[in-house]
């Protein structure tokens, strides 16, 4: 078989480049095959314009190292970012585009761009290679391992194995498109604020404005009034990109039932963009500091938090996380609360009982697909219940899983291994030495 690479990675997000990066830094054959024409996933198509998970919730311990390290250092040299904001590390889409593809090239990565993955070949348990469409039709690529970081466990799904999918009704969480706001005059936002704190609530970080929040009062009077075309939401919430005067609002909502049926994401994509239309019209109108400012760009794909999850050797539960579980088979760390942005209820959070300074561990079990000998799962797709997954999609946390994986799957082709046999204790000392804090 000709051109078989080490490991194909399945989705360029920020999990798959975390597996990515780090395999091919240690000299592995690696592809990426993505669907879009750009990496980064969320980040760069949905507008998730924040690293949350690099630092415990409180901001004051770091707990993830290794590959994020070496992306978020790249991204600083590009202007893309000015590093850490209280317990998160706030950047710019472009920037961030083309420091993951510069990393990709210089590791010689192979990338697929504008490529579905829409069929596994296996033989027994062991998957051979992928069918990839495109323009031309379907084409097949070989590897030795594959790590699914589609964020909707398409490989699994592929295989017909058991899927997890939305809350113990079927319910998903909702979804957003983030969108980008320049020209903010800060000072007079935090003067606003002073003078209306049931209206409008500032935190400034080491001396900057980072984040604004504009409060149920005022959201729900616009919305009565019919200022404010904001279904599902009842607060909007801005944070700084790292750029005077530029900020992230993450205030759109939409339900999704059926995250497949691209007629249903055109829908609620519009109804998201009709959102992010009425939602800026309301911030220049309505609060000082705004009334210059004007829309940058929004996410070019809809940003969706829960869609479908693998099911692994372990399952990682809402008790592991709210408990800090800890396991022998530890591969990386969250310190994130269990964030759900639910349909009915809103968005709500269930923090760690051990504190926001605290975390819970990911165990190595949760990212080796049951039933099959060489497919990992990571990121917003891995074995995990509803609630786990709330709390572990984050994006520093998927990429130090996408590590993991990588590191596995190097233990595997040395040694001709199945994923379950890997050695746990020399994986965790190559994490360890990589950076990995765990
Ligand atoms: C609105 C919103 C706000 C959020 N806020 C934050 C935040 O502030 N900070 C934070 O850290 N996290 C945040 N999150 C969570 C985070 O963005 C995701 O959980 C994260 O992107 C997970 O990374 P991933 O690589 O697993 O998945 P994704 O980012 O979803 O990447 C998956 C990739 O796989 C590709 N793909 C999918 N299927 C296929 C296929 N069959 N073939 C080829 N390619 C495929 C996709 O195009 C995509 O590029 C937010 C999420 C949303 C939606």
């Amino acid at each position: 078989m000709e051109n078989v690479y080490d490991i194909i990675v399945i989705g360029g997000g920020p999990a798959g480049i975390g597996a990515a990066f780090t395999a091919a830094e240690q000299k592995m054959k690696v592809a990426i095959v993505e669907r879009h024409s750009i990496l980064g996933g969320n980040w760069t198509n949905g507008y998730v314009l924040s690293i949350l998970g690099v630092y415990t919730y409180s901001g004051k311990t770091k707990i993830v190292g290794g590959v994020a390290d070496k992306v978020i250092e790249r991204l600083k040299s590009a202007n893309g970012t000015g590093g850490k904001v209280g317990n998160f590390i706030p950047f710019r889409p472009d920037e961030m585009k083309i420091t993951l593809e510069q990393m990709s090239s210089d590791l010689n990565i192979d990338l697929f761009y504008n490529s579905l993955v829409t069929g596994v070949e296996t033989v027994g348990n062991t998957i051979k290679g992928l069918k990839i469409t495109g323009k031309n039709g379907t084409k097949l690529i070989y590897g030795k391992t594959f790590i699914d970081s589609s964020g909707d466990a398409d490989v699994a799904h592929l295989l017909s194995l058991n899927t997890l999918s939305g809350n113990d009704k079927g319910v998903h969480q909702e979804a957003t498109i983030p969108f980008r706001i320049g020209n903010v005059n800060e000072s007079k936002v935090i003067e606003f604020s002073k003078n209306n704190p049931n209206k409008i609530a500032v935190v400034i970080t080491e001396g900057r404005l980072s984040r604004i929040r504009i409060l149920p009062e005022l959201v729900e009077k616009a919305k009565n009034e019919h200022m404010l075309y904001l279904p599902h939401a009842n607060a909007e919430f801005l944070f700084n990109t790292s750029k005077a005067g530029e900020f992230v609002c993450n205030a759109t909502h939409v339900n999704v039932t059926d995250f497949s049926d691209g007629n249903e994401l055109a829908k609620i994509s519009s109804d998201a963009r009709m959102q992010v239309l009425s939602s800026l019209n309301f911030l220049v109108k309505e609060i000082p500091g705004f009334e210059n400012s004007y829309l940058i760009d929004s996410g070019s794909f809809i940003g969706l938090r829960e869609t479908r999850r693998a099911i692994g050797e372990y399952v990682l539960s809402k008790n592991d996380v709210l408990n800090n579980a800890k396991f022998y088979d530890v591969i990386a760390r969250c310190g994130h609360p269990i964030e759900v942005h639910d349909p009915d209820k809103g968005v709500y959070y269930i923090h760690l009982n051990g504190g926001d300074d605290s975390w819970y561990e990911i165990p190595y079990r949760a990212i080796v697909v049951k039933g099959v000998s060489n497919l990992f799962v990571i990121g917003r797709c891995i074995s995990s219940e509803f609630e786990a997954q709330a709390s572990a999609r984050v994006t520093g946390t998927a990429m130090s899983m996408g590590q993991a994986a990588a590191f596995a799957s190097m233990l595997m082709i040395k040694n001709n291994i199945s994923a379950k046999e890997v050695n746990i204790t020399e994986l965790q000392a190559l994490l360890r030495n990589y950076g990995a804090l765990i």
